[in-house]
């Protein structure tokens, strides 16, 4: 038997050395506001922020609707894109104007066809009035993590119903 020229395996994914990213990039989570620095809005026709639509991870579903299948770690934050275009509105709705959802509520704002669009938006704005109530909890919590009380600052500060 001989070393002369040992066999080397290609390496595997899982077995490459694991890259040196930014903690706060790591997994898409934005932790650049856990220093509790004000967020800077985006130049963005609609209102965006990331971190508003991170805080849905593992929440209770706030839609509610009669296909509610509330399993948190289906939810995700819905921008009740059916609701929308019901009202005529051909665009995506700003990050405030969203709601913590399990995947069939978001489907039951967004392409079922089983309610119409009238039940659509009700369940929406129903829900809506939840959001904002969890909102203001978080964001009144001293106990939540700062980036989650800036989100929900955030999000209770922008205009209602505005792109
Ligand atoms: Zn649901």
């Amino acid at each position: 038997m001989s070393f002369s020229r040992p066999y080397t395996k290609p390496m595997r994914a899982r077995d490459m050395p694991v890259p040196d990213i930014p903690p706060r990039l790591y997994r898409g989570v934005d932790f650049s506001a856990c220093n509790d620095t004000p967020m800077t809005m985006p130049k963005s026709p609609r209102a965006k922020n990331r971190a508003v639509l991170n805080l849905a991870r593992m929440q209770p579903c706030l839609l509610q609707s009669p296909v509610c299948q509330p399993e948190p770690e289906t939810t995700v934050a819905c921008h009740g894109a059916g609701v929308a275009n019901g009202k005529g509105l051909g665009y995506k709705t700003g990050d405030q104007n969203t709601v913590w959802g399990c995947w069939a509520c978001n489907d039951f704002t967004d392409a079922y066809n089983g309610a119409t669009a009238e039940e659509k938006a009700a369940v929406f704005a129903a829900g809506h009035v939840r959001q904002v109530e969890a909102w203001a909890q978080i964001a009144a919590d001293p106990m939540a993590r700062p980036w989650k009380r800036n989100a929900a600052k955030w999000a209770l500060e922008q205009p209602k119903g505005t792109p």
